[in-house]
């Protein structure tokens, strides 16, 4: 067996730097409970229930996030993926065509692509923002590029001025993708004001949260007729004046044929309960981000991610560290960020694959790979991706409860990495030989629910 000494790392057995636990997220505020009460007892849980002579928490929820982002309008959906979809589909994707996609990012960039019958198309990221490279893209347009979808990605953003030139020169519409840097701003202008169409996930683990959700804004009048009657199978809001008590508040309009991606009122909710408490969360997390970039920046065998001048404010969903695998013996990303996970009691993971070699993205998969000489072009591994490779290798990602937590806690995370730094050498070489640490750390705040 393994000798235990005290100044082990935790994974081997040693004592943890970090014993106290962690805030819990999503969580609750104040009021909370009253709102959720409130749709509980008011006769319509879903969009699709009558008119109660009350304004839908859903319709609410769209014009207060439009304002809170300075756009004119928003379709709240059921999932970011279903914002994504949505946006493709209005936007007029169709068999056929190409997207562009960034090769590192989460799969459903690229799944939803396949899914409004288009192919993905990869583009390489830039080492210092992790965001899709502004040439790469260039590179990538073809006869048959339908979208650029650019994905704030890592709590930094896209360079959405190089992105929007590209798009308007090649005449297709530029997406945004903020689920992962909701509140950011570029020059003082929100994170989803640059695109034809911006989309954005209130999933879970997101910073803006209703447990899973997801919205699409725009500027364009045109485009929110289509995406609102796209997510209630073809209907949209009757105007106010002509709605009923007891009665459907939506108009058959049609047009087009949509399908259902409804949020509940429940999480409509939630949303706008978040969404007053966002700026000051957004606050914590930002601080907190703060001090972890003036300690680590100077520690030895870590790398930051550096966000592009233009990015007037981060919006921090998770924390991104990267390692010099040098400085750690050579030990991979995998053994490093589970020996960092058993030190904090907090869950520290690797970046992920890129899309081109990961396991949850197999568009060739798809049905639509049936089709005669489409099942190769849906192959992800032909896109060659050497800069999301390379730093998919290098970087984890700290979960948002880290940043959540009070700054002498957040100190134990810069203790916590140069820990496993300094005893890298004694880590095994592969994921297999190191269990999984448990964490049980997690903590539901007092005096809430
Ligand atoms: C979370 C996420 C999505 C998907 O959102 P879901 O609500 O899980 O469908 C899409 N893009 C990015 C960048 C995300 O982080």
């Amino acid at each position: 067996m393994m000798s235990r000494r005290s100044g082990d790392l935790a994974v081997l057995g040693g004592p943890p730097v970090c014993r106290a636990t962690w805030p819990i997220w999503p969580a609750a505020g104040p009021e909370t409970l009253t709102v959720v009460t409130e749709i509980l007892e008011s006769g319509r849980w879903g969009v699709s229930g009558a008119w109660t002579g009350r304004r839908t928490k859903d319709s609410e929820f769209a014009e207060r996030f439009a304002a809170f982002l300075g756009t004119n309008y928003c379709v709240p959906v059921d999932h970011g993926s279903s914002a994504l979809l949505a946006a493709l589909t209005a936007l007029g994707v169709r068999p056929g065509d190409e997207v562009i996609v960034p090769g590192l990012t989460w799969v459903a960039c690229a799944s939803v692509v396949v899914r409004a019958g288009a192919r993905p198309v990869l583009a390489d990221i830039d080492a210092e923002t992790l965001c899709v490279d502004a040439k790469a893209v260039e590179a990538a347009i073809s006869p048959r590029t339908a979208a650029i979808l650019a994905v704030h990605a890592y709590s930094t953003m896209a360079d959405v001025d190089k992105l929007a030139a590209i798009a308007g020169r090649a005449g297709v519409p530029l997406v945004e993708d903020v689920a992962q840097a909701i509140g950011a701003r570029w020059r003082d202008a929100a994170a989803g004001t640059f695109g034809t169409l911006a989309t954005f996930s209130f999933q879970q683990n997101k910073v803006l949260t209703c447990g899973e959700g997801g919205a699409v804004v725009t500027a364009d009048p045109q485009l929110h007729s289509v995406l609102e009657r796209l997510r209630g199978d073809g209907r949209r809001y009757l105007p106010e004046r002509r709605r009923i008590v007891g009665q459907t508040d939506l108009a058959s309009t049609g047009g087009l044929q949509g399908w259902n991606m409804h949020l509940s009122e429940l999480q409509a909710a939630l949303l706008l309960d978040g969404l007053q408490r966002l700026p000051a969360e957004n606050a914590r997390r930002d601080h907190a981000a703060h001090l972890l970039d003036d300690a680590l920046g100077s520690l030895n065998g870590y790398r930051l991610v550096r966000p592009y001048a233009a990015t007037t404010q981060r919006s921090y969903f998770q924390y991104i560290v990267r390692i010099e695998p040098e400085a750690f013996a050579g030990r991979p990303i995998g053994v490093v960020s589970t020996a960092v996970s058993a030190e904090l009691g907090c869950w520290v993971r690797p970046l992920g694959p890129p899309l081109n070699a990961h396991p949850l993205c197999q568009p060739h998969l798809h049905p639509l790979a049936a089709i005669e000489g489409l099942r190769g072009r849906l192959a992800m591994h032909r896109f060659e991706l050497p800069v999301a490779t390379h730093e998919a290798g290098r970087g984890m990602i700290l979960a948002q409860p880290l940043l959540l937590a009070p700054a002498e806690q957040v100190h134990q995370i810069v203790e916590a990495l140069e820990k496993v730094r300094r005893q890298a050498d004694r880590l095994p070489c592969d994921d297999d030989d190191l269990r999984t640490p448990s964490l049980v750390s997690l903590r539901v705040p007092e005096g809430r629910l």
